[in-house]
């Protein structure tokens, strides 16, 4: 198992970042991955905690998540390698950072700056350009630092979004346990419960939770964070991505970038993929309503027809991952009832 080493959650910790690279061992000089507008909100408070501790920082802006960017930050970097990178920003730069950290062969922190996604702990990243359509493995981060004020300032459809990839962990459990019983699959119990764990908490407190304040933020990262080490415990991303995920691949692969955030898509999937497990699946629409996470295709610009293409091809975009649509073939008209009948369309 790889594990994060040190976590750090709360109100303005971004200013400790400095000190805690600093105790991952001898670092002198570090990468920071970013985006351009979390550079603008964050990069200050962040430089002046690396600087405080004495370490040589280089900054490197991007906008794109794929392939290609990471090949051309392993050149611009790789000239003159730092000793750690560090990923600051949404999913993106997150993703881009623990890939770039993964080629280079350096230890990664992640500093989210939003309660977006599970990735924030977990070694998987998300990325076009590579050759399959699903997440893929990299290095698990060495390090966490989440600023619950700094999270507060994202727009609230982020924390509704990481809520989406949340309550997925109730479909991804029960596709894992389907793998064991019809494939004899290895499942690993903790790690199963601890995943588990993390959306169970959105279903009991969405009404608390709604309040997007800093404590609601807390318990939603520390979800994540769960989350994604217990990806880590597995050693895969069974506990966390099952059919509810690769609906997700499937939609963004049919509509292109314009198909809503990875949670919302997500959550839509765990309505749909909850029925056909024989789930209380109403319970995790209502409780992403609460949340403001879309329960509707069109909320995140998918029409019917899109949606049921989605259903109907997912499962072969991963063969090989057995969830409930392995066992439930669905062509294009039973994906299309089976959808209105969750209401997603
Ligand atoms: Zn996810």
């Amino acid at each position: 198992m790889e594990l994060p080493r040190k976590i750090l959650i709360g109100d303005g910790v971004i200013s400790q970042v400095g000190s805690l690279v600093r105790s991952l061992g001898n670092v002198s000089k570090v990468a920071v991955i970013t985006g351009k507008k979390v550079k603008e909100r964050a990069g200050q408070a962040c430089d002046a905690s690396l600087y405080k501790s004495s370490l040589n920082v280089s900054w490197h802006v991007t906008s794109d998540a794929s392939m290609a960017t990471v090949d051309k930050l392993q050149c611009v970097i790789g000239n003159d390698p730092p000793d750690f990178v560090i990923g600051l920003g949404g999913g993106r730069s997150v993703d881009l950072a623990k890939m770039t950290a993964h080629q280079l062969g350096r230890p990664f922190l992640s500093l989210p700056t939003s309660a977006s996604h599970d990735g924030i702990s977990s070694p998987f990243v998300s990325i076009r350009g590579i050759d399959k359509p699903y997440s893929v493995k990299a290095n698990t981060p060495i390090g966490v630092v989440a600023d619950t004020w700094l999270l507060s300032q994202a727009p609230p459809r982020l924390m509704a979004s990481g809520c989406g990839d949340l309550v997925a962990k109730i479909t991804a459990v029960k596709d894992w346990e389907l793998a064991r019983d019809d494939r004899g699959e290895y499942f690993g119990s903790y790690a199963a419960n601890l995943s588990y764990m993390s959306a169970k908490i959105i279903l009991d407190e969405s009404e608390k939770l709604r309040k997007k304040d800093q404590m609601s933020i807390r318990t939603v990262v520390e979800a994540l964070i769960s989350a994604g080490v217990a990806a880590c415990i597995a050693g895969s991303s069974r506990p966390c991505s099952g059919a509810e995920h690769l609906f997700s691949h499937a939609l963004e692969y049919i509509a292109g970038q314009d198909c809503g955030l990875h949670g919302e898509r997500v959550g839509l999937g765990t309505i749909i993929m909850a029925k056909l497990h024989g789930l209380e699946w109403e319970r995790i629409a209502e409780a992403l309503k609460a949340m403001g996470a879309p329960t509707k295709a069109k909320q995140i610009n998918l029409n019917e027809s899109q949606v049921a293409k989605a259903l109907s091809i997912a499962q072969s975009l991963r063969p090989d991952r057995y969830t409930i649509l392995s066992k439930i073939r669905l062509d294009s008209k039973q994906a299309l009832e089976l959808a209105k009948s969750v209401r997603v369309v």
